[in-house]
């Protein structure tokens, strides 16, 4: 069998109205690079008509594969199983709707050749999309940028081009809630962008409706960052803090005979503020065990030099 050099990966659902478009497109771009290729359509449980289309496709081309999923797990999750299935030397992840274009696939392997591990496609403007929308996704990168400690490129989507052992490192994060943009920047590497203006969809409709965008952006925050978490513990500590502070006060002003008003309401809110600050404490307790239960690997090798075999690692 020949090696591919090149596997694209789409994840598709129930896109009947742009898949043969998709297909033509991106066949075009990828004869145009001039070495071998795969393109993998991920069926994430369509119910249209995209299986059979693609199929067809399939049979048509022997550089198509279509892997088809037993029901809809969801476009992180088809992101994944393209990119285990991929054979090639570089994996581009690409949507199936052309807001992507093809046509930036040169340039990002332009720059996979000098040298980067993964070229991700920054949007400079998105086109033919709601203002609601724009406006959500905008603040949603930069609530996420500020929120976490790991370098979350704002403006970028799942178009992006890995090198073969970005993939590999990964298929080591077992974690089952996936940000795969996130876990990208998490693995490392040297990483670069590829602008490009993000266009309206060919057809059909959005397959993200605000109740997965929503989870979508949940996932994204609970999975890189333990803000949250600490919330309780500042608003706690203000709240005793401030409610101390205030009883002193009272308690000066009711000895030297003056009336000391609220302190009434001063105490219980003392108590919340330390019932905050001992739920914060908890948090903390519980972000490390988060951090347990995802398994990461302590760290990600990129290269070696000099060395002849594998490290040698105590039996468990
Ligand atoms: N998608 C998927 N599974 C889903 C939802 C979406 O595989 O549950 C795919 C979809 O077919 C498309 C990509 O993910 O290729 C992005 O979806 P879409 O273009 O609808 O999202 P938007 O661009 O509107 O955010
Ligand atoms: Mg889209």
């Amino acid at each position: 069998m020949q090696t591919v050099r090149y596997s694209v990966v789409v994840p598709v659902y129930n896109e009947e109205a742009v898949i043969e478009e998709t297909c033509r497109r991106l066949t075009g771009v990828m004869e145009g690079v001039g070495e071998p290729y795969e393109i993998i359509f991920v069926n994430d449980g369509s119910r249209d008509a995209t299986p059979r289309k693609a199929e067809a496709l399939c049979r048509g081309d022997a550089r198509l594969r279509l892997l088809s999923f037993a029901r809809n797990f969801g476009h992180q999750a088809a992101i994944t199983a393209g990119m285990e299935y991929a054979g090639g030397d570089a994996v581009i992840v690409i949507d199936a709707d052309l807001q992507d274009p093809p046509e930036v696939i040169p340039a990002m392997i332009e720059q996979w050749k000098a040298g980067y591990r993964v070229v991700y496609g920054k949007r400079l403007k998105r086109k033919g999309e709601s203002l609601f929308k724009k406006v959500t996704a905008k603040l949603f990168y930069r609530v996420l940028r500020a929120m976490t400690d790991v370098d979350i490129p704002v403006d970028t989507g799942d178009f992006r081009l890995l090198d073969r052992r970005v993939c590999e490192a990964l298929r080591t994060l077992p974690e089952r809630n996936r940000y795969v943009r996130g876990l990208v920047s998490w693995v490392g590497f040297s990483q670069t962008a590829v602008e490009y203006v993000r266009e309206e969809r060919f057809a059909g409709e959005t397959k993200y409706p605000l109740r997965k965008m929503l989870t979508f952006a949940g996932d994204a925050l609970t999975s890189f960052s333990y803000k949250p978490l600490r919330l309780s513990i500042y608003l706690g500590a203000l709240l005793t803090a401030g409610c101390a502070v205030y009883l002193l006060v009272a308690a000066v002003l009711w000895l030297t005979g003056r009336p000391a008003p609220g302190w009434v309401l001063a105490l219980p809110l003392l108590a919340d503020g330390v019932i905050l600050l001992a739920l914060g404490v908890v948090g903390i307790y519980l972000g490390r065990l988060f951090d347990e239960a995802k398994q990461r690997p302590l760290y990600i090798v990129a290269d070696t030099v000099g060395f002849d075999q594998a490290p040698v690692r105590a039996e468990k």
